[in-house]
């Protein structure tokens, strides 16, 4: 079966957007307080963010722990259902797609997270790793699952032999490059990567960033990479969203929010993060306190506990998401 006829459930929408998301909310209802006085609150894990991944391109989300990144991505795999929102997959709200139509997403999205080793059953060949999502999501039977998962682990660089192995004879690197090819191997559109490099050396993380590049290359995926590492992030990224508390901040091309950021929160995270290059003169910016609660959420501009150039106006009245450039946007009453 061709990948076309496998996701033909989905329509296709005229332009180059492959998924957009819409106001999307995600809240958890969690218990607090000592105990006979637990009571429930509401935690905003992602608080209204607005965004589309591009066919072809990558879009990667950076932002601290908790800021509601890995959030996203686990409703885009329709791991967390949206509390409110829209995630629209090719002309499709996700929300009213029927089980033949779900299939279809679920081979179409696939994912690659930081630790594939964790999500291996030791006693499982490579083989049974690999094909399990063509297993459960396309109608093809086992020699073509078979076709596909060797030819999926020559694309990240690996032997077809190696599919009769077990996880453990595999190097971490290894094992990223068969955690890619298991997402390849169903032919996706979009492939969510959560920290695929974190945990690897320097030298096997530019092997693996190398490779994902090339994939895309070759065979026109789209990305959306979460990760922390932002030399990582400016490597692969076309797009780039800034989260802080559940909400965007701060919306860009790559290249101009890594020359340009113009958020004080996006500001902060640079300055802590990236090195000084000697012919660039970056603009330090610290934030005080620390991050607030996801459940006690600051009103008006959400950074204002924090932000160095907070004014009266940012803790009453949130500020408007703005376009400053071409492909970026922010919100800061600053700009
Ligand atoms: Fe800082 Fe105010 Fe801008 Fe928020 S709106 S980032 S508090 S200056």
């Amino acid at each position: 079966m061709s990948v076309e006829a496998a996701h033909a459930p989905l329509a296709r929408t005229k332009d180059d957007t492959l998924v957009r998301i819409r106001d999307l909310h995600v809240y958890f209802n969690v218990r607090r307080g000592p105990f006979l006085k637990r009571h429930d609150v509401v935690l905003k894990a992602v608080d209204g963010i607005s965004f589309d991944v591009n066919s072809g391109e990558t879009f990667s989300i950076v932002g601290e722990s908790g800021c509601g990144k890995s959030t996203t991505a686990r409703a885009i795999l329709k791991v967390e259902t949206p509390t409110k929102g829209e995630i629209i997959w090719r002309g499709l709200s996700l929300a009213k797609i029927d089980p033949a139509q779900t299939k279809a997403y679920r081979a179409a999205v696939q994912a690659v997270f930081q630790d594939p080793y964790s999500s291996m059953n030791p006693r499982l060949r490579v083989l049974d790793f690999v094909s399990e999502p063509m297993l459960l999501n396309l109608a093809i039977g086992k020699k073509e699952r078979r076709e596909r998962s060797e030819r999926a682990l020559h694309q990240v660089g690996l032997r077809a032999d190696d599919l009769n192995s077990f996880p453990h004879e595999f190097s971490g690197g290894q094992r990223q490059r068969i955690a890619i090819a298991r997402a390849i191997a169903s032919e996706p559109k979009l492939i969510v990567l959560d920290e695929p490099v974190s945990s690897l050396d320097v030298s096997i993380r530019a092997q693996i960033m190398n490779l994902l590049k090339s994939l895309q290359e070759d065979h026109g995926y789209s990305y959306l990479f979460i990760a922390h590492h932002l030399g990582t992030v400016r490597y692969m990224s076309h797009m780039v969203g800034v989260m802080y508390l559940g909400r965007m901040m701060e919306l860009s091309e790559s290249e101009a929010l890594f020359t340009n950021p113009a958020h004080p929160y996006t500001q902060a995270l640079f300055s802590a993060a990236l090195p000084d290059h000697p012919d660039v003169e970056r603009k330090q910016v610290l934030l005080r306190n620390d991050v607030a609660a996801p459940t006690e959420i600051p009103p008006g501009c959400r950074l204002h506990t924090r932000c160095p150039f907070a004014m009266p106006v940012c803790a009453n009245i949130e500020p408007e998401w703005k376009e400053i450039g071409p492909r970026h946007w922010t919100a800061c009453h600053l700009i």
